[in-house]
């Protein structure tokens, strides 16, 4: 990998291979089983992403790419066109770009230039004419088929275009930063024709829809990268640990070393995948696309990876800032997700937007009564960190509550701080759900075992204290910023927010992180293990 990597080059016989039906066909995962796939669930998916990404996250976008080409098929297709391009992927294994993005149109897609101009037969809409150009396509100078979204007299639809077709062409590859191993390319269409049965689901104007239908999905897809690629940093960086004596004796025995590089990084990427997971079970279950939490999964984890990968390169030190070491590979490969399927900020402003609405509609008690649920958890499970959790949620209510009164959301930086607060604050909460459904062993049984139910527990207590501690001072703060409490009323706010439980609720974290630690290197002790699992008192 890392040869390629330093040549630029994308191994067009690993990814057919990948996606050959008759060698790994990796896939047929997505593909639904009456179009000849295996029709694997979103927890599936889910772990098949975090295995690629530990592999090598070029490779892994090069399918994803694929996927997301096939997306507005599943979703908005006749049966006819999902039967042809989706049994071709099955069956061919032929590789498809998703050709979204412009150089004009990256966030706001709303803002697309490239058109889709009907040509007419006898009063009759025969094909369309594709004019514009696409930027950043993953796969953009390999693939097979393109998924393109182009502005029709009624609005953006989505059209299959085939490689070779006329007027389009596509350009030398990008030089990037990282996923070097993934073909990124620009698309240019000069009156490319394609036939009326080209354009995905037959009405025009379907396309913004049929790209949101599937967030929920796509980002745990990239959410899952994150957290494979951050794991794969850190799961070099352990090891390595402990065979490195500075000062005596190995690294892993320093504590001011485990603790700032690697712990606070293993909770923050289980943070991500106890949302992932949680998600991806909601999906499966028939609630809905579930984008917000999509939007949280996809936040919280693709973060968390891109803080790990770096923090892995510092945790090897010069060996870290090294090719050969692949940490620092990893850190420019995993980079890639905290922009791409939607950057860090569009995600704070969607799940910020999302649950404002759900505070206005609750005059104020959405996430009080969450607060409530998690604190009844607590009293079944005095031990996975629910009480701090609620702390978090309560919070986060009383913030939100100044927020409104102040009509803070008029500033765009509070708006989306208020959306990192909330992921936070849910992530505690979903945390803490998960590591008592593992001490009841309830937990899905395709569910990550890395960790036991007395490791997963301190895991929650961790992160809740982080998240409670944020949503409380980072609160105060872009509330008291913006103007929103006089300074004669900071103190009430404080009590609001519970600033003093929440300092209180940090006693006892040293301890956690030192079992964390014991838990990573394999030195925990019976005494240990049983204290951990009653939870540290405070
Ligand atoms: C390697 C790679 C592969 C890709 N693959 C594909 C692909 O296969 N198909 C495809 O369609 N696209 C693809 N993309 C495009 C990718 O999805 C976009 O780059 C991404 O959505 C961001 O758009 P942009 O680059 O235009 O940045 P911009 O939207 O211009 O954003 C630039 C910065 O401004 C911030 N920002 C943007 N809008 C706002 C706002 N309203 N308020 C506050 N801050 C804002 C962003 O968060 C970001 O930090 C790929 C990109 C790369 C680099």
């Amino acid at each position: 990998m890392i040869e390629l990597d330093e040549r630029d080059e994308c191994p067009e016989d690993i990814v057919h291979t990948m996606c050959n039906p008759d060698q790994l066909g990796i896939q047929l995962l997505f593909v639904p089983e009456e179009y000849g796939g295996l029709g694997g669930s979103t927890f599936d998916v889910y772990l098949i992403c975090e295995e690629m990404a530990r592999i090598d996250l070029g490779l892994a976008t090069s399918l994803f790419a694929t996927f997301l080409g096939s997306d507005p098929i599943t979703v908005g297709a006749t049966p006819e066109q999902k039967k042809l391009w989706l049994s071709r992927i099955a069956n061919e294994g032929v590789l498809f770009a998703y050709g979204a993005t412009e150089p004009e149109a990256g966030s706001d897609l709303g803002s697309l230039k490239t058109t889709a101009d009907r040509v007419m037969q006898d009063g009759k809409v025969v094909g369309y004419k594709i004019n514009g150009s696409k930027q950043w396509i993953s796969n953009g100078g390999i693939a097979d088929l393109y998924t393109v979204l182009a502005n029709t007299p009624s609005g953006p639809s989505w059209f299959v275009v085939e490689k070779g077709a006329k007027g389009f062409t596509h350009d030398k590859p990008e030089n990037k930063h990282g996923i070097r191993l993934s073909n990124t390319a620009a698309l240019s269409f000069v009156d490319t024709y394609v036939d009326a049965d080209r354009l995905i689901g037959g009405a025009e104007g379907q396309g913004l829809l049929q790209a949101q239908a599937v967030f929920g999905y796509t980002r745990l897809m990239v959410a899952a990268f994150g957290l494979g690629a951050g794991w794969s940093a850190l799961d070099r960086a352990i090891p390595y640990s402990t065979k490195r004596i500075q000062a005596g004796s190995p690294l892993s025995e320093k504590q001011g070393y485990t603790h700032k590089l690697i712990v606070p990084n293993v909770v923050r990427l289980e943070a991500g995948r106890a949302f992932i997971e949680e998600t991806a079970e909601r999906i499966d279950a028939g609630e809905g696309s579930l984008n917000t939490e999509g939007a949280i999964a996809k936040y919280l984890s693709t973060e968390a990876g891109n803080s790990a990968a770096e923090a892995s390169i510092q945790a090897l030190g010069g060996y870290g800032y090294t090719h050969e070491y692949m940490v620092e590979k990893i850190k420019r490969d995993v980079r890639i997700t905290t922009i791409y399927e939607g950057t860090s900020e569009i995600m704070e402003m969607t799940i910020s937007r999302d649950r404002w609405q759900l505070h206005l509609k609750t005059r104020g008690q959405h996430y009080h009564e969450r607060a409530k649920q998690v604190e009844l958890l607590h009293a079944a499970h005095p031990n996975v960190g629910a009480d701090v959790a609620a702390l978090a949620l309560h919070a986060l209510a009383e913030v939100m509550e100044k927020a409104r009164a102040g009509r803070l959301t008029r500033y765009q930086h509070i708006l989306l701080r208020l959306g990192e607060l909330i992921a936070y604050a849910e992530a505690a909460a979903t945390l803490a759900r998960r590591a008592a459904l593992m001490a009841e062993g309830r937990l899905n049984e395709k569910a990550n075992d890395r960790f036991d139910a007395a490791a997963l527990a301190a895991i929650s207590r961790i992160f809740a204290r982080e998240a409670a501690l944020k949503v409380a001072q980072d609160g105060l703060r872009w509330v008291a910023g913006a103007g929103g409490v006089p300074d004669a009323e900071i103190p009430a706010f404080e009590v609001a927010l519970n600033l003093q439980a929440v300092n209180r609720a940090q006693s006892g974290l040293i301890a956690d992180m030192d079992y964390i630690a014991d838990v990573l290197y394999n030195r925990v002790t019976k005494r240990e293990e049983l204290s951990a699992l009653v939870g540290v008192e405070r």
